[in-house]
């Protein structure tokens, strides 16, 4: 949940993580990728969000964190979002310099946070998801956010570029 925007705070990631925390059927075929450092397939994911969009929490709004990592990724939601009429607000691409991620990812020391799984997740991150900014930059919907910083100052950008874009839609 995020208070100040009242709505809940999915990560993919965090789900992905409870799902093989409690052996699900999605946790044990998520694992492998999780533990390399490659995207988890599409359909998988795709099928997770969607399941959790439905929850009633999401009725009022939600701020996905971590999805969609590709093209056909953001083409699936876009297709689901549209059929149910709950258009996306805005898309925010958090800017940081490698160099910088990389300390920040050290100093977390989570389980896929080692030299050569960070190295395979900038791979597929600059294959597969650096293509998913210009895909809503095409749609207007991207807004840059600078994320050098403390978590505090970023988080408050974060919050005030969610509430413009809420209340211009709104
Ligand atoms: P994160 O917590 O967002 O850093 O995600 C951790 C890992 O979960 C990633 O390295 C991927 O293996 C997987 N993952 C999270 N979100 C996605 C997604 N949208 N598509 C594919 N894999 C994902």
């Amino acid at each position: 949940m995020v208070p100040q925007l009242r709505v809940p705070h999915i990560s993919t990631g965090e789900m992905l993580r409870q799902a093989i925390e409690n052996d699900t059927p999605t946790g044990r075929q998520a694992k492998q990728y999780l533990d390399s450092g490659q995207l988890v397939p599409g359909q998988i994911m795709v099928d997770l969000v969607r399941q959790r969009l439905e929850q009633p929490d999401c009725t009022a709004g939600f701020l996905l964190d971590g999805f969609p990592r590709t093209v056909p990724q953001a083409e699936a939601l876009d297709e689901y979002l549209s059929r149910c009429k709950r258009p996306l607000d805005a898309v925010l691409e958090m800017q940081v310099d490698e160099e910088v991620l990389v300390h920040r990812l050290i100093a977390r020391a989570r389980g896929d946070d080692q030299p050569d799984v960070i190295r395979q997740r900038m791979v597929a991150y600059h294959e597969q998801t650096i293509p998913v900014s210009a895909y809503y930059r095409r749609h207007g919907l991207l807004k840059a956010i600078d994320a050098l910083g403390t978590p505090d100052e970023v988080f408050s950008r974060l919050l005030a570029a969610a509430e413009l874009a809420k209340n211009r839609t709104r």
